[in-house]
């Protein structure tokens, strides 16, 4: 074996029957860490009745309760100690970085680390950085400023802990990070997609092109969705091997490209991820369909995660890599299945709403979803804007018409609300039209 392909070579070719006994023993492991250190997972397995002995196969697995991050707001808001709340695993005075999620719906979920859960995180980042070819003789450049966002932080460390010269330039702007770039020559880099192409075509103003004039030969795009098409055009347009990975402010890094560029390999050894069906997030799915992702990350005990429900779809891949990893590889994230979730228990869809109004209530100009929480119980509004020409009369008629369609589709009782002519912004994006504030 090559041992120079990996980072760690024994845990990443482990047989697959050693690799799944280690990943049972280390979730009832993490399972009783949670329970002994987060009134928040204490109660939610004591009202699900299941105990970490309970925990007999990776099967059983699927009897602890899923959370999410509506769950987590939950046990942060108005929870001690802030902002951490429920879900911190160490005492306060061990805490010594702070971060949050970048909160795209609306709270963040704050994430404390210690010294020893950030080396955690690094450990993880080395896998992937290290699968990509990274290495000592790197020089790394950075084009964004940090700030409290984690993913960059550790990009930076984590390369440093590989041993690769890591250049900051996130004060500089655009033209002075590429005159950075070519000056240190630099052989890798980390930047969203959007970021790698903007660089392209300031590179061309200033009469350079990536692929000549800069040395670097691999990348790692992040932050968000990146298409096979995307990916193309970008190694095109920079000369460079274009890398991924995974990983959330709540699980940490999990899943990482490796040279072969055939998938991401998940990080089995650290986290345990399962694939579940779509319509009920409880059966595994088979290799090559479509589910929704679920991981249980194994460190990080100051904020311990387990059987965290991602809402992304996404599709497992088993066959065997050339580059002789054993664990399995997930296709690129398709997308988040943010518009399937659970309200009052039941898995639900906004764009049935959508469906329902589309086709059978001309008489609704435009409408919102709202779900709001209030102790434990949950209320859904549509707030529906009806055309100038309806009647004021007739509202009682469509209200009772759309409460009862909708019970009907979804098995949710929704209340229904009038509001004025052109009251609610128009979207270009109709899952914005929903609106979850339980976690507010
Ligand atoms: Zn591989």
């Amino acid at each position: 074996m090559d041992t120079e392909k990996f980072w760690n070579p024994v845990l990443e070719t482990m047989p697959r029957e050693n690799l799944e006994k280690l990943q049972l023993k280390k979730f009832k492991r993490t399972m009783k860490y949670a329970i002994d250190h987060s009134p928040f997972y204490q109660r939610k397995y004591e009202e699900a009745g299941v105990t970490p002995e309970d925990i007999k196969t990776l099967e059983d697995v699927r009897r602890v309760p899923l959370v999410d991050k509506s769950d987590f707001k939950l046990a942060q808001k108005d929870k001690d100690p802030p902002p951490f709340g429920e879900l911190l695993g160490v005492p306060l005075e061990e805490v010594m970085s702070f971060s949050h999620t970048s909160g795209t719906t609306g709270t963040p979920v704050y994430l404390p680390d210690t010294a020893e859960s950030f080396e955690d995180w690094k450990e993880s980042w080395c896998y992937c950085l290290y699968g990509m070819g990274f290495r000592n003789t790197d020089i790394v450049f950075m084009p964004f400023p940090y700030n409290v966002y984690l993913g960059f932080w550790l990009g930076h460390l984590s390369a440093q802990k590989l041993g690769c010269t890591v250049v900051p330039g996130g004060g500089l702007d655009t033209r002075g990070r590429i005159r950075t770039m070519q000056e240190v020559e630099a052989t890798a880099t980390m930047c969203t997609p959007t970021y790698g192409f903007h660089m392209a075509k300031v590179a061309h103003e200033m009469g350079l092109d990536l692929a000549k004039d800069l040395k670097v030969s691999k990348m790692l795009v992040m932050g968000e969705p990146v298409s096979p098409e995307t990916k193309q055009e970008l190694e095109r347009q920079w000369g460079a091997d274009v890398y991924e990975h995974i990983g959330t402010g709540e699980s940490c890094a999990w899943a990482a490209s490796c040279t072969e560029k055939r998938g991401m390999h998940v990080l089995e050894h650290l986290f345990l991820l399962e694939v579940l069906d779509r319509e009920t997030v409880s059966k595994p799915v088979a290799p090559g369909e479509e589910g929704i992702g679920v991981i249980t990350t194994f460190g990080r005990r100051s904020f311990p995660c387990v059987r965290f429900n991602l809402w992304d779809i996404m599709t497992i891949n088993e066959e065997p890599c050339p580059c002789g990893r054993t664990s399995k590889m997930i296709d690129s994230v398709q997308g988040r299945a943010d518009m399937v979730l659970k309200l009052r228990g039941v898995l639900f869809s906004p764009a049935s709403i959508e469906e329902i109004i589309g086709t059978k209530f001309p008489e609704i100009a435009e409408y919102e979803i709202v779900a709001t929480r209030s102790g434990t119980r949950e209320d859904l509004l549509v707030k529906a804007e009806p055309s100038p020409s309806v009647s004021e009369s007739s509202h009682s008629d469509i209200k009772s018409r759309l409460i009862e369609e909708i019970k009907f589709k979804t098995n949710l009782s929704f209340d229904v609300e009038f509001v004025s002519t052109n009251s609610l912004p128009r979207y270009e994006i109709k899952s914005r039209r929903f609106k979850d504030l339980r976690g507010k």
